[in-house]
C-alpha cells in the first residue's frame, strides 16, 4: 500500500480559487474603524498595495498566480498528502486518514503560501518596507523569509511573552533578515498608551497589530501585511486543497471529512475552500470541520456580529464570530489559535452551516499529538495538534460505526520549534484552562454598534 501521494513541480496550481462568487449570500462590506461606513479601496490603500485591495473584493472564481510567486513556492511545493497508515492501526480504525503536511516549507507552516504572495505585490507596488505582527513567531518567520527574497525590509512585532518564550523563530526571522520587538514597545503611539498602563505587559495579538498598522499608516513606503483573516490571505492558501484534491484523487479515493485548525481560518480554509467548491458545484457533500482550543473558542461560542480587528481600533472592522477585540485568551502553547476573531469567509460559512467547529482543551490535543508522533514520525505543532484531535476522534467514530469513512487533515506546521510545549506536557504541567465564560461576557460589551 502507498503511504505518500507526491505530485511534481508541473502538477504544481497555477491558479488560486476565490470562494467568494460561491458563497451562499454577499460578504457584509468591511467598516472603516473609525467611522464605521464602509471602507473604499482608497481607505485600504494606506496599508495594502492596490493588486491585493482587489484581491480582496474579487468576485473572480480563479485568479492566476504570477510567475515569480510560483518559482518561490516550488522551493518546497508541492507539499505531500500522506496515508496515516500506522495512525489507523493504532486506533483499530476501519477510516482511512490522510494528512496534508505543510510542515515541509522552509519556515515550517503553511504561512509562506501567501506571505510570498503579499511580498511580491507589495514590492511590485514599489514599497520597500512590511510591518507585521506575530504570536509564536511562525507569521514573522514567514514573511521575514518571503521579504528577504523581493529585498523588502521586514519589521515584526512579537508578542512579548513569546519574544521570550520562544527564542527559536526569533533567531529564525534574525536569519532572515527580519527587524523583531517585543510588543507592546515604545515605538509607536498604541505601543506607548499601553505600556503607560502598565509597564510588564504580556502582550497580545490584537495589540502588536494595533503598532504594525500605525507604523504603516504612518510611512509612505512601508505597508502592512496580515498572515490571517483576510480574504486574500485565504486566496493564497487554497494551493493546499487544491492538490490535495488531485492527490486523493492518486490515492483512488474521496473526502469524506476535511479537518484543519483554526486560528484567524488560513489554513484550515486553505485546505476545505477547493472542496466547499466541489460541495457546490459537483453536489459531493464532504464535510468540513474547524478546530479550535477551547480557551478561545471563537466559531463555537462566539456572536456572529461587527468587531474590529486589534485591540486600539485601527484595523478594519469586519463581521465575524469574534470573543470581543480586547479579550485576552489564556497562555495555551497553540500561540497561533489566540486571536479574538475568524475569517468573515469562514464566519460566513458556518452562520449557513456549511461548515462545522469543535472545540478542544489542551490536555488531550497534546494527547492526540503525542500519539501521532510515536505512529507517524512527526512533531506537529501544537495549533495543528487540535486537527489530530478532531481526526482522531473521528476514527474512533468511524471505528464504533464499523465504516470505512476518508477522513482529511492539514498538518499545517511543524513542532521543533515547539518541544519547550512538550516537555510541560510530558512533565504532566499542561493545564486546561476553564471556558473564559466571564471574560468573553464582558469583552463582548465592547462591540461597536453598527448599523449594517
Ligand atoms: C498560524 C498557525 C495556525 C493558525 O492560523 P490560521 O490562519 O488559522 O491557519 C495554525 N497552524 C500553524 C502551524 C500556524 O503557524
Amino acid at each position: 500500500m502507498e503511504t505518500q501521494y507526491l505530485l511534481t513541480q508541473n502538477d504544481m496550481p497555477t491558479r488560486w480559487y476565490n470562494v467568494a462568487p460561491d458563497l451562499p449570500a454577499p460578504l457584509p462590506p468591511a467598516l472603516h474603524p473609525a467611522t464605521l461606513e464602509p471602507m473604499t479601496p482608497d481607505d485600504l490603500s494606506a496599508i495594502f498595495p492596490m493588486d491585493l485591495i482587489m484581491q480582496e473584493a474579487s468576485q473572480e472564481r480563479f485568479i492566476e498566480i504570477p510567475k515569480e510567486v510560483q518559482e518561490i513556492l516550488q522551493l518546497w511545493r508541492p507539499t505531500p498528502l500522506i496515508r496515516a497508515t500506522r495512525l489507523e492501526q493504532a486506533l483499530g480504525t476501519p477510516a482511512k486518514i490522510f494528512f496534508k503536511y505543510e510542515g515541509t516549507s522552509p519556515t515550517a507552516s503553511h504561512k509562506p503560501n501567501t506571505a510570498v504572495a503579499q511580498a511580491y505585490y507589495n514590492k511590485i507596488a514599489g514599497i520597500t518596507r512590511l510591518s507585521t505582527e506575530t504570536g509564536a513567531g511562525q507569521w514573522g518567520a514567514a514573511l521575514s523569509m518571503a521579504c528577504n527574497f523581493f529585498d523588502l525590509e521586514c519589521k515584526v512585532y512579537m508578542v512579548r511573552v513569546s519574544y521570550e518564550q520562544k527564542p527559536g523563530r526569533r533567531s529564525l526571522m534574525h536569519m532572515f533578515g527580519g527587524q523583531v520587538t517585543p510588543s507592546p514597545s515604545d515605538e509607536t503611539e498604541s505601543g506607548r498608551a499601553l505600556l503607560a498602563n502598565e509597564a510588564n505587559y504580556p502582550g497580545s495579538l490584537g495589540m502588536a497589530i494595533s503598532e504594525a498598522v500605525e507604523i504603516a499608516m504612518n510611512n509612505k513606503n512601508t505597508n502592512y501585511a496580515l498572515g490571517s483573516v483576510l480574504n486574500h490571505v485565504l486566496l493564497h492558501q487554497t494551493v493546499i486543497g487544491e492538490e490535495a484534491l488531485m492527490q486523493l484523487e492518486m490515492a483512488g479515493t474521496e473526502a469524506d471529512v476535511v479537518i484543519g485548525c483554526v486560528g484567524g481560518g488560513s489554513n484550515f480554509g486553505g485546505i476545505a475552500l477547493p472542496f466547499y467548491r466541489r460541495n457546490v458545484t459537483d453536489g459531493t457533500k464532504t464535510r468540513l470541520v474547524a478546530v479550535e482550543p477551547m480557551a478561545c473558542p471563537t466559531l463555537t461560542k462566539g456572536p456572529y456580529a461587527y468587531d474590529y480587528g486589534d485591540t486600539a481600533k485601527m484595523a478594519p472592522v469586519v463581521k465575524m464570530n469574534t470573543l470581543g477585540h480586547d479579550f485576552v485568551p489564556s497562555g495555551i502553547h497553540a500561540g497561533g489559535l489566540r486571536y479574538h476573531g475568524v475569517s468573515p469567509i469562514l464566519a460566513l460559512l458556518h452562520e449557513h452551516k456549511l461548515i462545522e467547529a469543535v472545540a478542544y482543551f489542551q490536555v488531550p490535543v497534546f494527547e492526540a499529538a503525542a500519539l501521532f508522533t510515536r505512529c507517524e514520525g512527526i512533531v506537529p505543532a501544537p495549533e495543528s495538534a487540535h486537527a489530530i484531535r478532531a481526526a482522531i476522534d473521528e476514527a474512533l467514530d468511524a471505528k464504533q460505526k464499523d465504516d470505512e469513512r476518508t477522513i482529511v487533515f492539514n498538518l499545517s506546521g511543524n513542532g521543533f520549534l515547539d518541544l519547550a510545549s512538550y516537555d510541560s506536557y510530558m512533565a504532566g504541567k499542561l493545564e486546561d484552562y476553564a471556558y473564559p465564560e466571564e471574560n468573553i461576557r464582558q469583552s463582548l460589551t465592547k462591540l461597536p454598534q453598527v448599523q449594517f
